[in-house]
């Protein structure tokens, strides 16, 4: 596929191409530019070229072209699932799912544009004021492999309601279907360098975007580490910036929980999209009294998952997105055994057979007595592994799941109001669920705190942040 700059179908300025393989089979799939600085620059100097058309239409005209671009997605949803399958992993299902996410982000900023108005401030004798927003500008977007297109979905719909235009990177592994979607978004009558698209990596590409004077925002999301590089390349031009890093979400169970919802929970928090899932429970805290049930509860939930390629039917989870990926878990798993630090109660090694060799496939695994401080509870587990720490109480639950340097999300199980008051209030984290898990609807704000980020996507406050206030003083 090629990439798409001021509208068109382009390869790189240097000619060349990378690969795309398909995780369950190791085979290439397709093929992208590997994109330049100059290529940014031309995607850039596009999109502010778009720039002024695209801000002088009205927020309901911007709306109304979001809306036909969403039932367009709609409408290849099938297709456009059956190839993020290809290229990331994920269950066809998920597949599915999160494509009709990218709809739905879609039309709940077309929703939201009807609602739009500005603010008058009266000041007696000295005048009136009248205060309305304006779009920011050139913004970048720097998306993860993990939710592809979910991800591209928080970013642009957001960044072109409010009038903006974009220049987007795909993570390299992930970039064929974004790049079908983009292509669809413009057919639907997105205008010409209204969203640009660049595929490459991230030393390339991702620092020319983090870098460039032409963009004001950048909304970057990936892995910590990376972020910290992308702040420090994108300090100066007083470019705004929006960090959407890892994190290492807790769950507690307490004894008042369903212990079969509770188990049920973990498993699909845990083991959606092979646990590569920013908000999935990575640490799970449960209540001593229960610990003996809701373990055995898991365990037998965890072996019944079906794992395979995720274009096969009834698949519940796929291989990890990469090798890289798939070997960083394993050698997680390795410490746990060498340094005694859990008990690996099933899974906890690649999935061996013919069906599986060549894809990047782990078995989903449970670890039951994490240690306290083992690199398992430490680091961001992306991955299929799941550690379960017994608690005496909610004191120590808390501070348990707050024992980390991330705090993107956090879940409570239990039917005490009082459970749930004292976890909303004392854990630290940008959203607590209560008896569910890792849902994120395009409806309220959602980032971290710590080193889980700065800044907030989706909800109404995401569209505010896309552009800012002018005010005319009017003297009489
Ligand atoms: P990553 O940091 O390796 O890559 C993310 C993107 O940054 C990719 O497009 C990559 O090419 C690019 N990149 C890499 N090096 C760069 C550089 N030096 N300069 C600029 N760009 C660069 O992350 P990943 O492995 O693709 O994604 C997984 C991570 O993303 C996990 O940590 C996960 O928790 C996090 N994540 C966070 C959220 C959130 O909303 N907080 C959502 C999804 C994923």
């Amino acid at each position: 596929m090629q990439m798409i700059i001021g509208g068109k179908e382009t390869g790189s300025g240097s000619g060349g191409e990378f690969s795309v393989r398909n995780p369950a089979t190791g085979e290439v799939i397709g093929t992208a530019p590997a994109g330049t600085g100059d290529d940014v620059g031309a995607a850039v100097d596009a999109a502010r070229d778009a720039g002024a058309g695209w801000a002088k239409k009205t927020v309901r005209e911007r709306g109304i072209i979001l809306f036909r671009a969403a039932a367009a997605v709609r409408e290849k949803h099938q297709d456009l699932a059956r190839l993020l399958t290809m290229e990331q992993g994920k269950p066809l299902r998920e597949a599915t799912d999160e494509v009709r996410g990218f709809a739905n982000i879609l039309e709940f900023y077309a929703g939201i544009s009807a609602s739009q108005s500005g603010e008058a401030v009266r000041l007696g004798a000295a005048g009136d004021c009248m205060v309305v927003r304006e779009p920011l500008g050139v913004c970048g977007a720097i998306i993860p492999w993990n939710m592809p297109v979910l991800i591209m979905g928080w970013k642009t719909g957001p960044a072109l309601l409010a009038g903006n235009t974009l220049v987007l990177k795909p993570a390299s592994t992930t970039p064929l279907t974004s790049l079908k979607i983009a292509g669809i978004l413009g057919e639907a009558g997105l205008p010409p360098g209204v969203l640009n698209m660049v595929t490459g990596s991230g030393e390339v590409v991702g620092e020319a975007i983090a870098e460039s004077p032409g963009i004001r925002k950048l909304s970057f999301t990936g892995e910590a580490k990376t972020g910290e590089r992308v702040r420090a390349l994108a300090a100066g031009h007083a470019k705004e910036l929006v960090l959407e890093l890892g994190g290492s979400d807790p769950m507690i169970v307490m004894d008042d929980a369903d212990i079969a919802k509770a188990a049920e929970g973990a498993v699909r928090g845990r083991f959606y999209n092979a646990g590569q899932t920013c908000t999935a429970v990575k640490r799970l805290f449960v209540h001593e009294k229960i610990a003996e049930p809701f373990n055995r509860a898991l365990k037998a939930r965890i072996e019944a998952l079906a794992v395979g390629n995720g274009l096969g039917s009834k698949i519940d989870m796929g291989p990890l997105n990469n090798p890289a990926q798939r070997d960083r878990i394993a050698e997680l798993v390795e410490g746990v055994r060498h340094n005694d630090e859990g008990m690996v109660v099933t899974g906890g090694c690649p999935l061996k057979g013919r069906a599986f060799e060549d894809g990047y496939f782990y078995r989903p695994t449970l670890v039951t007595g994490a240690a306290p401080g083992s690199r398992l509870l430490r680091e961001e587990v992306f991955g299929p592994v799941l550690p379960v720490t017994t608690i005496h109480d909610l004191d120590e639950g808390i501070r348990e799941a707050n024992a980390t340097r991330f705090g993107l999300g956090a879940s409570v199980w239990t039917k005490d109001i009082g459970n749930v008051r004292r976890v909303f209030a004392e854990v630290e984290a940008g959203i607590i669920w209560v008896n569910r898990h890792l849902t994120v609807p395009p409806e309220v704000p959602f980032g971290g705190v710590k080193e889980s980020g700065s800044g907030r996507e989706n909800g109404q406050q995401a569209f505010e942040s896309y552009s800012r206030t002018k005010t005319l003083f009017l003297g009489w």
